[in-house]
């Protein structure tokens, strides 16, 4: 019998510049896949909850709508680890694209879609998402780097401290940034950053490039 291929609900697929971590500012296509089991008081992408309201589409789908002058394919969501991912990985690598995907970290990738991603940003959830998550990175190799948001500095940065530190993580792949819903966005950078000088943090702090220029 006919294995059917893979199916995947697609939120939206775009072209924008990675806005976030360790690869701001590079092109990229976006394909963000439709499903997500956490429900963050501050999700910016609320529309990409439930994959019913995805556009179901094929790897083929997927893969002719991207814009092939753009090296980049960023997966994201949602939660996009929800899907096999490796057929999609696959067909992308076959084209010579890179890939990042965005993930929360709850669900750990297999050892075939490792092999094939070349950054995972992963984005623990801190208390501040209206989540209690039980995180255990201590003897993972996979994520590229940590990226916290950060609603309240002063309570938020101690959480995000401690949390590295029991999690042995190296402190080179934590990034910070602010929480993209606040309206005066700049205002919220200058204070996080200000706060991790006062506190004398080793952590890398980092706008949502995208956010600052009005871009998607
Ligand atoms: S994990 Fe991401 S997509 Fe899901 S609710 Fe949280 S911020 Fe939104």
């Amino acid at each position: 019998m006919r294995k059917l291929s893979q199916v995947y609900y697609v939120s939206e697929i775009f072209v924008s510049i990675q806005g976030e971590g360790s690869v701001i500012g590079e092109p990229s296509n976006f394909v963000r896949l439709a499903g997500c089991h956490l429900r963050c008081v501050w999700c910016d992408t609320k529309y990409s909850w439930f994959k019913w309201e995805g556009k179901r589409m094929s790897v083929e789908d997927i893969t002719n709508s991207l814009d092939k002058r753009v090296r980049n394919v960023t997966i994201t969501g949602g939660e996009p680890l929800l899907y096999d991912l490796t057929p999609l990985a696959k067909a992308l690598k076959e084209e010579g694209f890179r890939i990042v995907v965005e993930t929360s970290g709850t669900i750990r990738p297999s050892q075939g879609l490792r092999r094939l991603v070349d950054v995972f940003s992963v984005s623990p959830k801190l208390s501040n998402s209206g989540h209690k998550i039980k995180y255990d990175f201590r003897n993972e190799d996979w994520p590229t780097y940590f990226k916290f948001v950060i609603v309240d500095a002063n309570k938020d940065l101690d959480e995000v401290d401690q949390f590295v530190k029991e999690q042995g993580l190296d402190p080179r792949k934590v990034i910070l940034q602010p929480n993209g819903l606040r309206g005066d966005y700049e205002a919220a950078f200058r204070e996080l950053a200000q706060a991790v000088l006062f506190k004398g943090l080793p952590y890398r702090v980092l706008p949502q490039l995208h956010r600052l220029v009005g871009l998607k």
